[in-house]
């Protein structure tokens, strides 16, 4: 059976409501609406018996779910959690504070398909990262996502860079990411002829994104497995109710809904949701540490045909080539350590990016950069102190059933996203 059987098949099995012939036995029917502008509405679970007579009256879509669940944000993590509980044959609600999909970090970073050689062995981001390159790639042919495997080269300009860049190497091929190549200055710069350093390290799995389409796509198969997104819906407290839980919203349909799951894939906000919810120990709740990431264009004609990396700095993957699928060239992000959110990019900071770009990009002119835009970084820990890994807290951490808070999910958030989703619905149903 194909995969468009097996979905239509789910679709009938949910439109039926028919639990026992499909051999499961839900605790709740889900009730959804569609309203007259042709969006789903959630307002809450239902009895059978109360479905079967809205039903009757012909205004209502019953269906019914193995689990309800409840994503909080539909950012790129969000959307590929709904995504991925509503292909398992959850019913799934998104809620999103905001009026659109990926307004957050989502719409604020690089766009770069990483390939997974900077993170320590065996560790969340290392594998997600790894896996989800895999995912990402295959996921963007089968739904002609743009996107292009441009490569990168991540260069050393004396030797103790070249030390990191051997590190990097050694990491990478611990983590399994394919066709790393260590290369000298020569070979760099028959590959790029306007870069300059003694070495690089070539990963030629890397690659660029539209991560826009991507979330689209998310969103389009979420909605084709019967899920759907509630917008201008702020989650405000969650609280336990029976087994499952009972979520409060605020905004266009404030009210309650009763869940058997909840996702906070909240980003910068994941804390302060995370502290709303009834009986999760406050210990549990890392601090929030926001490092800003600011972006300049080039406004001269593009140079470089791959992503070009300097070696790793505190914080950050080091003022960087950033390529978009148009071929121009913008550099970024910086690591600026910031007590609040702010979204404006100080054009003071130009004097620091010419100076590190030159470091491996001698040609740079004067007056070629602009500011551009910057995003914000959910990090977990602040300047000088080790990075650390994603924090996905489910059950088997905080004993709470049905709940999972995902915390620091920074870069390589955007390539990591299929594949923490799988593992999140599948943690699920354990
Ligand atoms: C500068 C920068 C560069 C980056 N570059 C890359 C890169 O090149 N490659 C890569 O793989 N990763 C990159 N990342 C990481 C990646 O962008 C993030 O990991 C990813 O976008 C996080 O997605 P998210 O869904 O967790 O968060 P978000 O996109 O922020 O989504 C969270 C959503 O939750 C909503 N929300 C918040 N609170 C509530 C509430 N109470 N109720 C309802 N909704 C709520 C918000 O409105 C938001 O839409 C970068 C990040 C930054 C900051």
């Amino acid at each position: 059976m194909g995969r468009g059987d097996t979905h239509q098949k789910n679709r009938e099995r949910r439109r039926n409501g028919n639990a026992e012939q499909h051999g499961y036995f839900p605790r709740y029917v889900a009730l959804q609406i569609k309203r007259a502008d042709g969006k789903w509405f959630h307002p809450g679970l239902t009895s059978p018996a109360a479905c079967g007579f809205v039903q009757a009256r012909g205004e209502f879509l019953l269906r019914v779910g193995a689990l309800q669940v409840l994503v909080v944000g539909a950012g790129v993590v969000g959307l590929a959690v709904a995504r991925a509980a509503a292909v398992a044959g959850h019913d799934v609600i998104a809620a999103e504070a905001a009026d659109a999909i990926g307004t957050g970090i989502s719409s604020r970073n690089s766009e770069v398909i990483h390939a997974g050689m900077y993170y320590p062995s065996g560790s969340l981001r290392a594998r997600h990262c790894v896996r989800g390159n895999r995912l990402l790639h295959a996921y963007c042919q089968s739904r002609g996502i743009a996107h292009r495997k441009c490569g990168k080269l991540i260069v050393a300009t004396s030797a103790a860079e070249q030390d990191k860049l051997e590190a990097i190497h050694r990491q990478g091929l611990a983590n399994g990411v394919p066709g790393l190549r260590l290369i000298d200055g020569k070979t760099a710069r028959a590959m790029e002829p306007e870069l300059d350093c003694i070495a690089a390290l070539h990963s030629p799995e890397t690659g660029i994104i539209d991560g826009h389409s991507f979330m689209l796509a998310l969103q389009g198969d979420l909605e084709s497995h019967g899920g759907a997104i509630a917008f201008e819906t702020p989650v405000e407290r969650i609280a336990r109710a029976g087994s499952g839980w009972r979520v409060a919203f605020d905004g266009r349909d404030a009210g309650t809904l009763e869940v058997d799951a909840v996702v906070n894939s909240a980003g910068l906000r994941a804390q302060t949701l995370a502290r709303q919810i009834e009986g999760y120990p406050a210990e549990r709740v890392p601090r929030l540490v926001l490092a800003k990431g600011n972006y300049f264009s080039y406004t001269g004609r593009p140079v470089f045909t791959r992503l070009i990396y300097p070696t790793p700095v505190d914080g950050g993957l080091g003022v960087h080539v950033t390529l978009d699928l148009a071929g121009r060239m913008r550099f970024g992000p910086d690591v600026e350590w910031i007590e609040r959110e702010d979204y404006e990019v100080d054009a003071r900071r130009a004097d620091q990016f010419y100076a590190r770009i030159r470091t491996y990009w001698p040609g740079l002119r004067d007056g070629t950069l602009v500011p551009d835009y910057c995003g914000v970084r959910p990090k977990l820990t602040g300047p000088g102190e080790p990075a650390v890994d994603f924090l996905v807290e489910g059950p088997s951490a905080h004993g709470l059933p049905g709940l999972v808070n995902l915390f620091g999910i920074e870069s390589p958030g955007l390539t990591s996203a299929l594949s923490l989703a799988d593992d999140i619905v599948a943690g699920l149903v354990r």
